[in-house]
C-alpha cells in the first residue's frame, strides 16, 4: 500500500495542503486564498481565524483530491509565511487582534526607539543575526501589547500566547483550547528578533527591552521531530505533526541546498535568497540576515545567510490590481516581449521600504528614467527587471560576505514560469539559473522534514537523489551592457530614499 506525507503551506496570499509520495512528487493539492487587509498606508493584516478555517478546508480537500484518508499519511509538516504575528487568548482561542503581516511597516517608530536605547540598527545583530527593522515579529508583538486595549495586562497575567503562523496552525491542529501544543522551530524563532542564534533559546534581555512576557512565547523545538498528533476530529486526525520550517528555509531544504555554498532564490510575493553556510553562523557585513536554515532532530544546527526582498511578484499583482494594466500575472510577459529593452525606465518597488541589502524603512517606490518614448511594454519590462536587479544586489552582498562567488542559482516560486524574467536574471547575474522539476519546493521541504522524523525518508541523501533539473538559462548579455544596466538600477534606488521622516 502506498504511503504519503502531507505538507501544510500557510503562505502570504494563500494556504495550501499538498500530498507527496516517496519520490517527492506532488500527488494532490488543495488551495485557498485569504483576504489581504490594508487598514491604512503601510499596514497589512490577515484574519487568523480565516487562515485556520482555510487550513482545515485544504487538508480535507487535498486528501479528497488524492483519494486517500488520514491513515495513508505517515506524517504532516508545516511551513509558513515567517514573521507574521498572532497573539491569542489561551482560554478562548480567540486572537486579540488581526495577524500583523511581515510586510507591515507600522512598527517604524518602535524600531527607532529600540535603536535609541543604544546601538542603533545593529543593536541586536550579534545575538539575533538581524538588523532592527519593521520586518520581524518582536516589535509587532510590542505594538499589539502597547496599542490594543487591555492586552498588556492579560499578557502579564499569562493568559495570552504569541505565535507565527506555524505555531497558530499547530496549536489549533493539536486541539486549541483543548490541549493545543504551543511550539515553534528555530527557523521561525530566528525571525522574531527574540531568539539567541547560538543557543536557540529566547533572549530575556531583548524580550525585556520590548516588554514581552516570556510566558507568551512558544517552546522552541527542532525543525524535524514529532511535536504531537492532529486531533481526531480534523481531516488529518491522528496523523503525527513532525516538521516545521519557515517558508524560505523549507524551500532551501526542498531544493536540496544541503551543503555549505549551495543557494536558492524563491520568486513569490517577495524574493528570498538563502545560502547554506553549514554549522557556521556568518554575520553579514553587507546587509544580509543570518538565520537558522534548519535543525534536524538532535543534529547540529545549520545556518544560512539570507537576502530578503520585500516586493517582487507583488509588484506584478500591483500592476494588475491597482493599475489594471494587465488582466493576469501571466500577461506581463507578453507585454514585455513587445519591446527589446526597458526604454530607459527603472521601477524600484520600495513599497515596504527597502529590505536587503539596504534596510531603509524611509524608502518609497519610484519609477525613474521616464521619457515620452516609454510605453506599456517598457514598463512591463521594468517591472520584471526590478526582480532581477534586486536579486543581483543580494547575490553581490552574499559573494562579498562569503568570499566565494556563486556559480549557479537554483530557483523556484510563482514567477519562475516567466521565461523572459529567468533569461534576464541569468544575464544580469552572469551565472546560470536552474529550475527543478518539482517547483513546489516550499511544501516539499516541509514534507521532507516531517518524513525524515518518522523514517519515511532515511537521510538527507534521499532528498538529494529526488532533486532533478527541469530547465536551465545561461547568461547571454555582454558584460558592458550588463554593468551599465546595473549601474542605472543602483542610481534609481538612490531616488527612493528619505521619503518618510
Ligand atoms: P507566495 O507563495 O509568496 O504567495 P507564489 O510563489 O505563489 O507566491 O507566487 C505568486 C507571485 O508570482 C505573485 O506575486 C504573482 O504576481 C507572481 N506571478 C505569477 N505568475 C507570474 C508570471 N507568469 N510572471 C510574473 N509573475 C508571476
Amino acid at each position: 500500500m502506498s504511503r504519503f506525507v502531507a505538507a501544510i503551506d500557510q503562505g502570504t496570499t494563500s494556504t495550501r495542503t499538498m500530498i507527496f509520495d516517496h519520490g517527492g512528487n506532488v500527488v494532490a493539492v488543495d488551495q485557498r486564498e485569504h483576504e489581504q487587509i490594508f487598514p491604512q498606508a503601510g499596514w497589512v493584516e490577515h484574519d487568523p481565524e480565516q487562515i485556520w478555517a482555510n487550513t482545515r478546508a485544504t487538508a480535507a480537500g487535498a486528501l479528497a483530491n488524492a483519494d486517500i484518508t488520514a491513515s495513508d499519511v505517515v506524517s504532516v509538516g508545516i511551513t509558513n509565511q515567517r514573521e507574521t504575528t498572532v497573539v491569542w487568548d489561551r482560554h478562548t482561542g480567540k486572537p486579540v487582534y488581526n495577524a500583523i503581516v511581515w510586510q507591515d511597516t507600522r512598527t517604524d517608530r518602535v524600531i527607532t526607539e529600540l535603536g535609541e536605547l543604544g546601538g542603533g540598527q545593529e543593536r541586536y545583530r550579534e545575538k539575533t543575526g538581524l538588523p532592527l527593522a519593521t520586518y520581524f515579529s518582536g516589535p509587532k508583538i510590542k505594538w499589539i501589547l502597547d496599542n490594543v486595549e487591555g492586552v498588556r495586562a492579560r499578557a502579564e497575567a499569562g493568559d495570552l500566547l504569541f505565535g507565527n503562523m506555524d505555531t497558530w496552525v499547530l496549536w489549533n491542529m493539536t486541539g486549541g483550547v483543548d490541549g493545543g501544543i504551543h511550539v515553534t522551530d528555530p527557523t521561525n524563532a530566528s525571525r522574531t528578533m527574540l531568539m539567541d542564534l547560538s543557543t536557540l533559546s529566547w533572549d530575556e534581555g531583548i524580550a525585556a527591552d520590548m516588554g514581552i512576557p516570556l510566558s507568551m512565547l512558544p517552546e522552541i523545538r527542532s525543525s524535524s521531530e514529532v511535536y504531537g498528533t492532529v486531533r481526531e476530529r480534523g481531516a488529518l486526525g491522528g496523523v503525527p505533526i513532525a516538521g516545521i520550517l519557515g517558508d524560505q528555509q523549507a524551500a532551501t531544504f526542498g531544493q536540496a541546498c544541503l551543503s555549505p555554498g549551495e543557494a536558492k532564490n524563491t520568486y513569490g510575493t517577495g524574493n528570498f535568497v538563502l545560502l547554506n553556510t553549514g554549522t557556521d553562523k556568518v554575520l553579514s557585513e553587507n546587509g544580509l540576515l543570518t538565520t537558522v536554515c534548519y535543525k534536524i532532530g538532535e543534529k547540529a544546527t545549520v545556518y544560512a545567510l539570507e537576502g530578503s526582498i520585500a516586493v517582487t511578484g507583488s509588484l506584478v499583482q500591483w500592476l494588475r490590481d491597482n493599475l489594471g494594466m494587465i488582466g493576469s500575472a501571466a500577461e506581463i510577459e507578453g507585454h514585455a516581449r513587445t519591446v527589446d529593452d526597458n526604454g530607459g525606465a527603472y521601477f524600484v518597488p520600495a513599497f515596504s521600504g527597502l529590505f536587503a541589502p539596504y534596510w531603509r524603512s524611509d524608502a518609497r517606490g519610484a519609477i525613474v528614467g521616464l521619457t515620452r518614448y516609454v510605453n506599456k511594454g517598457h514598463l512591463a519590462r521594468a517591472v520584471l527587471e526590478a526582480t532581477a536587479f534586486q536579486t543581483r544586489e543580494v547575490i553581490d552582498a552574499m559573494n562579498a560576505d562569503s568570499g566565494v562567488p556563486l556559480r549557479t542559482l537554483k530557483v523556484d516560486g510563482g514567477m519562475v514560469v516567466n521565461d523572459l524574467l529567468m533569461q534576464f536574471q541569468a544575464d544580469i547575474l552572469g551565472v546560470s539559473v536552474i529550475r527543478p522539476k518539482v517547483n513546489e519546493t516550499t511544501a516539499l521541504g516541509a514534507a521532507y522534514a516531517a518524513g525524515l522524523a518518522v523514517g519515511f525518508w532515511q537521510s538527507e541523501e534521499d532528498i538529494r537523489s529526488n532533486w532533478a533539473k527541469d530547465k536551465e538559462w545561461d547568461p547571454a548579455m555582454d558584460e558592458v551592457r550588463r554593468e551599465r544596466e546595473y549601474r542605472n538600477w543602483k542610481k534609481a534606488v538612490t531616488k527612493t530614499f528619505d521619503w518618510v521622516e
